[in-house]
């Protein structure tokens, strides 16, 4: 017999008591080279369930981020010339250690961020994953080409950039943070780790966890490093550092502008995977059940607070007003609620300024015309931070609702005639991360998903990732792709060694 619901919010609670009174006193410090650093400045972390204190977190500055990286640097003399099959069973070993932890990092990511745990009870086994697979991707890091000619055989091989700075933002940062950490660990680069500063709490048991694994392997902790702060400090000292030689940044597309110009003098190499104002293109001919699931799952779950979700619903007209009043149907009966209840199909957003922000665009909704299907206001009776599912109808491309990435539970309806008419609108916006095509006709589907604005196009089907796929965005969307290869594509140097045949000619000179 199934258990009540409220029981499995209970035993959640009690869990989250137990994982998360570690960083309930005192300081939570740095780690540097397996050393617990703290200084004076420190800075709060707080629950969005009720904006309750979880934790005083240390805020590190341009000293600290000088001590991570000269660990970062020495380590990496080490972690360098360890061999890829080594790599590959310290990643695995990583792997293990999260996945006997899972439960724990799940309940401490769910507070830590709002976000509900029936999503963040993935959130280490997906973290896992990436570093199963990239683990397995170790041994070939270094593989190069044969480019022969007459006289040279040119042959390639890639080396590991150095130390790197990871700098990641506030939503679904366990997984984030893997998806980046494990190719540069397996590339054999060393990192210093760089969490938001509104959930930095999984980024504490991750650098914890990989520590152990790579100690275990009678290598230096300084192999990964995390340090806390704010972005302006701790952020920005990370990509000014001389000895950080590349930054894989996730965040706001403004911040990605300032991470450009901070690195510039130290000729930093970035990626970045920023933000997006992505469309589900719902054709006349769509299988419409499917089409409503997936437009509904990629913007209602995790909170909406999602690069990849599908914010923009671009419906034909012919379908436009049944498909409207069916989402509104569904929208209304999603499930709002704490983040450890099982039954929670959305929680509250991250902090009380993300939530003034997503509310704001209830009103520059009416302003400009557009109509407040659902929502669009603080959701009764919870915590500050919840806010009603909202979806908005009638939109026009040029609205703010349709042009600016909201980033929370809310999705902007918005009719088009004709094929021309979805590109139109669909490519009207700064962003250009992900698109999702819904079609019955596939010379349509080819022509759409070529000529749309993105780095990545799901045809029939909500977001779902294959790891040795490009992941990235086009415009203000990112810099670069990661996944499988493409990720060492960014942390490796690719060195061409020629080697002369006897019969190669040497030219003379001053004979
Ligand atoms: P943010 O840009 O405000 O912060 C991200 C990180 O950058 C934080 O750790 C922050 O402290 C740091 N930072 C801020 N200023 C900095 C500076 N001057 N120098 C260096 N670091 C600095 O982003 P956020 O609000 O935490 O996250 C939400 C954004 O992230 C959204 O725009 C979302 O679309 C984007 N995002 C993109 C992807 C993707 O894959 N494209 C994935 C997740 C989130």
């Amino acid at each position: 017999m199934n258990k009540p619901v409220s029981d499995a919010l209970n035993r959640n609670l009690a869990l989250a008591g137990k994982y998360l009174a570690r960083f309930a006193d005192g300081v939570v410090p740095h780690n540097i080279g397996g050393e617990k650093v703290s200084g004076a400045a420190t800075f709060e972390d707080n629950s969005p369930v009720d904006n309750s204190r979880l934790a005083v977190v240390a805020a590190g500055g341009r000293a600290e981020i000088d001590r991570a990286a000269r660990a970062a640097a020495e380590a990496f003399k080490a972690w360098r010339d360890v061999t890829g099959e080594r790599r590959q069973e310290i990643l695995h070993d990583i792997a293990d250690r999260i996945e006997a932890r899972a439960e724990e990092i799940a309940i401490v990511e769910s507070v830590d961020t709002g976000q509900p745990i029936r999503y963040m009870s993935k959130a280490a086994i997906r973290g896992a994953e990436n570093f199963r697979f990239f683990a397995d991707r170790a041994p070939g890091a270094r593989d190069g080409l044969s480019l022969p000619t007459d006289t040279h055989i040119n042959y390639t091989l890639r080396q590991p950039i150095g130390p790197v700075g990871v700098i990641t933002p506030w939503n679904t940062p366990f997984m984030l943070s893997t998806w980046k950490i494990a190719p540069a660990l397996a590339a054999g680069c060393t990192v210093v780790h760089k969490p938001a500063e509104w959930s930095p709490l999984s980024a504490v048991l991750l650098t914890e966890i990989m520590q152990e694994a790579i100690v275990a392997a009678g290598l230096p902790a300084g192999v990964v490093n995390l340090v806390q702060g704010l972005g302006e400090d701790a952020g920005k000292s990370l990509t000014e550092h001389p000895d950080i030689k590349a930054i894989g940044f996730v965040g706001e597309s403004s911040t990605g502008s300032l991470i450009m110009a901070q690195g510039a003098p130290t000729l930093k190499r970035v990626h970045f995977e920023l933000g997006g104002k992505n469309p589900v293109i719902v054709f006349g001919d769509a299988d419409l059940d499917r089409a409503l699931d997936a437009a509904l799952f990629m913007i209602y779950s995790l909170n909406g607070e999602r690069c990849t979700s599908s914010s923009r619903a671009l419906i034909q007209r012919s379908i436009y007003d049944d498909f409207v009043a069916r989402a509104a149907e569904r929208v209304k009966k999603i499930v709002v609620g704490h983040p450890l209840d099982p039954k929670t199909e959305i929680g509250p957003l991250i902090h009380p300024r993300h939530v003034e922000k997503v509310l704001s665009y209830a009103e520059a909704a009416r302003k400009d015309g557009a109509k407040v299907a659902v929502g669009g206001t603080q959701w009764p009776g919870a915590g500050a931070n919840y806010v009603a599912p909202t979806l908005f109808t009638d939109a026009t491309t040029k609205m703010r609702i349709a042009q600016e990435e909201i980033f929370g539970p809310v999705l902007t309806a918005i009719p088009f005639e004709d094929e021309a008419d979805a590109l139109r609108i669909a490519n009207d916006v700064r962003y250009g991360l992900t698109a999702y095509i819904w079609t019955k006709d596939v010379g349509r589907a080819h022509r759409v998903a070529e000529a749309v604005d993105a780095g990545m196009v799901w045809v029939n089907s909500e977001n779902v990732r294959h790891l040795p796929t490009p992941f990235g965005g086009v415009k203000a969307s990112g810099i670069g792709r990661d996944g499988g290869d493409y990720s060492f594509d960014f942390y490796m140097e690719t060195k061409n060694i020629a080697i002369a045949y006897d019969r190669h000619k040497i030219p003379t000179i001053g004979t």
